[in-house]
């Protein structure tokens, strides 16, 4: 008997009682062939995972590692997260008008993440209104009603528009232009809380927010450098790549600190060698920092080069600025304070320098994810990370470059086809010219300042296209009760996730839209869809499974809204015929330009990119070399810094399985991983259930209860738990300089005794 299906009221912060057993010495291979068949068996995956990352087939719906030409490409182009991506969305479960009859809210708010996920592919529109107990069916032409009408009462600037980065391209364009119809630029992402610190970084130094290299690049780069990522778990077909580097002769350092079996060994199973042999070495050389040690690891490294007078004078002169002033600068670095941030031996930072030397023409790429973007200091280590780059000249050429990973399939898409709540203002004007009215100019909110805003009372209408903005968020309970203090809230969801338990103050409305991999067909033709995935290449999606009757597509749900609230005729001519939604981004998104010829190329398009060229998009057409402080993260006695992160078996907030196989852990999520040394001076055992306290200027006491200790071969004074569990620990104001990203990596904790 599926016991997903009964819903005894637990506590969803209750201690599991994890099975801890040994950490993986590798990635993939059988385990990795297996899980994937299990999950793509057992919720009928299979048809749409054979075309899944295949020219005519589907883009995964998981993470944004672009895909490999046919010479690279292999008999399937999928991994195991990849398969169980495809698997929420093939499922047959079905979460029905019944289900919400039996469980009420309060019910539900009494289940975890991974219970809420399991209840299947939401069939029909539910509505909630101010003192139900129990969501109930709505029409859609109700639905689109209630909208329409909300958003015709209300100050523009009251309302929010979120986007998950699962949004395609089309139903992106469209959604920006919803909210800029509407007159506000409130179009808060899932970007803001992971790689927004790239885009702040990159964008004023080499004036593009993007990554410069493609894949070619990385498989001929002589040296990848990797900061604080995890790819065996989050971009699992980039081992495929980094393996194809390493046969190449290239050479890998892993700077993380924790130790990561995806960058330690790779079985590709799509090998003799990865499936019977020993696979493939990964890291030459692995890090293991201390968490936020980062930024002192590329000064000092910066340093070291200076005084072997290795730099690019060549470039550095013909296309860099601030180059005096930034060797100035890091010749003053101090290698102790260095060694006290990073926790790691001078030597260590030596032997990258040797490494970085012998790469030469070959070529270095800084790969990173968000182990480098969500801390106080994000923007200035990637600063420091381009200060690298440009110093050695691996910019804009063969196998060099920045390589920010995104975790989203489609996020930087979203993000070229305008959302964004600082939007430039070309773009605006071009819309302008476009459609004939005229867009706001005011700079809109991002994630965190949504939340403030909802905190404080002044939101009357948030709409997530995608996501699980409450679960996703930092300092969870403020998050739930800025969702009860706004209006109306709307969500477009495939399944059920803990945001739509927080219901507004007037109407919640969930409307069920198509996955994917679901056929999307409208006045009877099917419609595919664009995706960006990480190194700028665009390339289409087309779902073909028969979806459950009575779904509404993205781009149709915001059409009928457009339609409703506005009446102008273009938004049920784009819902219509998607080829009307790229004929206008093509005459408003610069690179898109003969858009619905080049997506029929297989494998799609590569947009403009600058600094791969040489040609750097700032206002003095420069590449800038910047100077920037150190500072110390300090870790007073008696506590750890923590960081949040992804298990095995998740994607962002969803929660696939309770496993987490290469970190040894099966059956639970609430443990917390601390080095046998901070266990010993802090008088923890391995086992042992204890409560997690951040410490915050703002003396708020936030807690998480009830993990399990797991003595593990992480940095000293660094620990790890999962998140969404761990979000409630982050305080929304700890964020970035600049790029306001909430600081997940590195939060202050003391670690208890459990009370329980
Ligand atoms: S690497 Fe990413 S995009 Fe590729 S199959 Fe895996 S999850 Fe999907």
């Amino acid at each position: 008997m599926d016991d997903m299906k009964t819903a005894e009221h637990q506590d969803p912060n209750a201690f599991d009682d994890p099975i801890v057993t040994k950490r993986a010495g590798g990635a993939a291979g059988i385990g990795g062939v297996l899980h994937a068949m299990d999950f793509a068996i057992r919720e009928r995956a299979m048809l749409p995972l054979i075309t899944l990352n295949k020219p005519g087939g589907v883009d995964c719906p998981g993470c944004a590692w672009p895909d490999p030409d046919e010479e690279h490409a292999g008999i399937v182009e999928f991994c195991e997260n990849g398969a169980k991506a495809v698997a929420e969305e093939t499922t047959p479960r079905r979460c029905t008008p019944e289900f919400f009859a039996e469980h009420s809210i309060d019910d539900l708010l009494g289940q975890t993440d991974y219970w809420l996920g399991r209840q299947g592919r939401l069939t029909t529109p539910m509505l909630h209104e101010a003192g139900d107990t129990h969501y109930r069916p709505i029409s859609w032409d109700e639905a689109f009603d209630r909208i329409a009408e909300k958003l015709g009462k209300i100050d523009p600037n009251d309302a929010i528009f979120y986007t998950s980065g699962r949004t395609s391209n089309e139903a992106a364009y469209m959604y920006q232009l919803l909210a800029r119809r509407l007159g506000t630029n409130n179009l808060p992402d899932c970007s803001n809380m992971c790689h927004e610190s790239s885009g702040a970084a990159l964008g004023s130094t080499i004036g593009i927010g993007k990554g410069t290299v493609t894949l070619e690049d990385i498989y001929n780069a002589g040296l990848i450098i990797t900061v604080g990522q995890n790819p065996g778990t989050n971009h699992p077909r980039m081992l495929a790549a980094l393996e194809e580097q390493k046969k190449r002769g290239g050479k890998i350092v892993a700077i993380n600190p924790l130790p990561e079996p995806g960058l330690i060994n790779f079985h590709n199973p799509q090998t003799p060698k990865g499936m019977l042999g020993s696979g493939t070495d990964l890291a030459d050389e692995y890090m293991r920092i201390r968490i936020n040690g980062d930024q002192a690891f590329f000064q000092a490294l910066n340093r070291e080069l200076i005084e072997r007078d290795y730099l690019d004078r060549e470039f550095l002169d013909e296309y860099c600025t601030g180059v005096e002033e930034t060797i100035e600068h890091l010749k003053k670095v101090d290698l102790d304070y260095v060694r006290k941030c990073t926790g790691l031996r001078p030597e260590a930072i030596d032997r990258v320098a040797d490494m970085v030397m012998e790469a030469g023409e070959k070529g270095v790429i800084v790969c990173w994810a968000m182990g480098a973007t969500q801390h106080r200091n994000s923007v200035p280590l990637l600063k420091e990370i381009v200060n690298f780059l440009l110093l050695t000249g691996n910019i804009g050429k063969p196998g060099a470059g920045a390589c920010p990973v995104r975790g989203h399939s489609n996020v930087q898409g979203d993000r070229t086809m305008g959302i964004w709540e600082r939007p430039p203002e070309p773009l605006l004007q071009r819309l302008d010219d476009e459609f004939g009215f005229t867009t706001p100019r005011e700079h809109g909110y991002d994630v965190v300042n949504a939340i403030r805003a909802m905190r404080d009372n002044k939101v009357k209408f948030f709409m997530a296209m995608g996501g699980n903005f409450v679960r996703a968020t930092p300092d969870t309970p403020v998050t739930e009760q800025g969702f009860r203090n706004t209006d109306m809230i709307v969500h477009v969801s495939t399944k059920l996730n803990g945001s739509h338990l927080h219901p507004g103050s007037e109407q919640t409305i969930i409307l069920p839209t198509l996955g994917r991999t679901d056929e999307d067909k409208q006045n009877g033709v099917r419609q595919s869809v664009t995706v960006e995935d990480s190194m700028g290449m665009v390339h289409a999606s087309t779902g073909k499974r028969t979806a459950n009757p009575g779904l509404y597509s993205e781009p149709a749900i915001v059409g009928e809204i457009g339609h409703r609230a506005f009446g102008d005729s273009w938004w049920l001519e784009m819902a219509g015929d998607y080829r009307v939604i790229r004929k206008h981004i093509a005459n408003t998104i610069p690179g898109f330009a003969n858009y619905e010829e080049k997506i029929k190329n297989p494998g799609g398009f590569a947009l403009p990119n600058g600094p791969r060229e040489r040609k750097f998009g700032t206002p003095d057409g420069k590449a800038h070399l910047t100077q920037h402080d150190l500072k110390y993260f300090d870790c007073p006695e008696g506590h750890l810094i923590l960081q949040t992160v992804r298990s095995h078996d998740q994607y962002n907030t969803t929660i696939y399985g309770l496993n987490d196989r290469y970190r040894g852990i099966r059956d639970g999520r609430r443990v917390i991983f601390i080095s046998p040394e901070d266990c010993r001076d802090l008088g923890l055992e391995d086992g042992q259930i204890v409560d997690l306290t951040s410490v915050w200027e703002d003396g708020v006491e936030r807690r998480a209860e009830n993990f399990r200790v797991v003595e593990y071969d992480t940095a000293r004074h660094c620990a790890a738990a999962y998140f969404p569990e761990t979000n409630v620990l982050i305080p929304l104001d700890s964020t970035a300089e600049t790029s306001n990203t909430p600081t997940s990596k590195s939060i202050l904790i003391r670690v208890e005794p459990s009370a329980a």
